[in-house]
């Protein structure tokens, strides 16, 4: 049966669709008085409309108690951290020991690079792919300095030509194969920002852990997008940022997954921090590091508390929508409606390069345009005059992410006709 393009179709989906009242949880940026089209949910999350309310409740708490805030009120700074935690070990399905709200995503990076990156002389090389997301690269390339080895010899990359290539889940596990004596890490994305190609997480930690080489994933494009199994896939590490799929706010402190296996073994070495000390001792100011047999025995410094109240409004949203069961389901749906509408309406003006297939993707199409005329760029450009907020990556990507929780059909087939109109006047 052929695609029914029409409005009325786009209308109806909506209509059935369990989700649809989370939008008004939203705050949709305007633009003129007129609701954006926000379909760059994969770089900067909305703003859930209780999280004014939760930030709120802290900056109250700071004038009227002011230190005492530590320790008093329904939801005190010293433990605000634990709030967090359930949640997110859900999202990412981990158990509550495993997970840890802190710090940002470049800098946990380092912290389980301190941890898990323990090169050899004759085992020192680290597998990331060959388009890594820069700081990611920065992080990997530093990381090997400090050891004092060659990062022309230490890194291994995943080669895949041009960025819009996806990435192979067998040729990155024949290249673990193939440095299996020399890899001490393998750092990969769980979902590739750029394609949006979600990796077997599972497959390629298997095929490391196979030659005892630690496995450790940026889950920045991941979390809050796609289902995760952490715990069960025997995951060493994983560290996202919570600004992205997880609207917690521009800057947002982040989230680390450490497996119980490596979590509770406090003999592991690592860059230590009084706020990784043993609880009931931490007070005590003595210069001994006890680290706390959780994920949270790495972290360093006491957090910053607005930040975490924005985070715990966010997550109330997600389990007030279920977690993410339902949102991959309505995720699945929506992202299949936005990939049959743009062949049906834009067929050969464009090619997605992110994977047909549903399990290796998220929300996120990325979008080539193979137009004479009309200039990617342009085209981004005057999509953005028409009210409709997309993503821009060099060399030549629209990246345009319907998020299950805001996003609805209408807004995917607003996007489609527009993008339509642009490059088939
Ligand atoms: C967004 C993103 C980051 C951001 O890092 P910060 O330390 O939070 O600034 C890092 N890596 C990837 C893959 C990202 O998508």
């Amino acid at each position: 049966m052929p695609l029914d393009t029409s409005i009325e179709h786009a209308r109806s989906l909506d209509a059935d669709d369990p989700l649809r009242t989370f939008r008004d949880r939203f705050w949709i940026p305007q633009s003129s008085g007129k609701q954006q089209t926000y379909l760059v949910g994969n770089s900067l999350g909305l703003q859930p409309k209780n999280v004014a309310a939760l930030v709120t409740e802290e900056l109250e708490k700071w004038q009227t108690l002011g230190v005492r805030g530590h320790f008093e009120s329904d939801r005190p700074w010293l433990p605000y951290h634990e709030l967090l935690t359930p949640t997110m070990a859900k999202i990412v399905g981990a158990q509550d020991d495993e997970v840890v709200v802190m710090n940002t995503l470049t800098v946990n990076l380092h912290l389980m690079m301190a941890t898990f990156y323990r090169p050899t002389k004759t085992r020192n090389k680290i597998l990331i792919e060959s388009h890594a997301f820069p700081s990611d690269f920065q992080a990997v390339e530093s990381q090997i300095q400090l050891h004092g080895f060659d990062p022309k010899e230490a890194i291994v990359t995943v080669p895949h030509g041009a960025e819009s290539d996806l990435l192979s889940d067998d040729a990155i596990c024949d290249l673990i194969e193939k440095h299996r004596d020399s890899l001490a890490l393998v750092l990969l994305p769980g979902v590739q920002y750029y394609t949006g190609q979600f990796l077997n997480l599972q497959r390629i930690t298997a095929t490391a852990h196979r030659y005892n080489i630690s496995v450790g994933f940026d889950l920045a494009h991941a979390v809050g997008n796609v289902p995760l199994q952490l715990h069960d896939w025997d995951v060493d590490f994983a560290v996202w940022c919570n600004y992205k799929y997880l609207n917690s706010g521009p800057g947002a402190v982040g989230g680390c997954f450490i497996h119980e296996r490596h979590a509770t073994d406090k003999s592991l070495p690592r860059m230590a921090g009084w706020w990784g000390h043993d609880k009931a001792s931490r007070f005590q100011m003595e210069n001994r590091f006890d680290p706390i047999p959780t994920a949270e025995g790495w972290q360093l410094s006491n957090p910053p508390i607005f930040s975490l109240a924005a985070i715990l409004a966010s997550l109330q949203v997600f389990d007030d929508a279920g977690g993410m069961g339902p949102l991959r389901e309505k995720s699945l749906k929506l992202t299949g409606y936005f990939e049959s509408m743009l062949k049906e309406s834009l067929g050969d003006r464009i090619n997605i390069i992110t994977p047909q297939t549903s399990s290796q993707r998220g929300c996120q199409l990325s979008i080539e345009i193979a137009t004479g005329d009309v200039q990617g760029k342009e085209i981004h450009k005057q999509l953005e005059e028409s009210g409709i907020d997309t993503d821009w990556r060099e060399p030549n990507v629209i990246r345009a992410a319907p998020v299950p929780l805001y996003n609805s059909f209408e807004d995917v087939h607003l996007f489609v006709m527009t993008l339509k109109q642009i490059v088939d006047p």
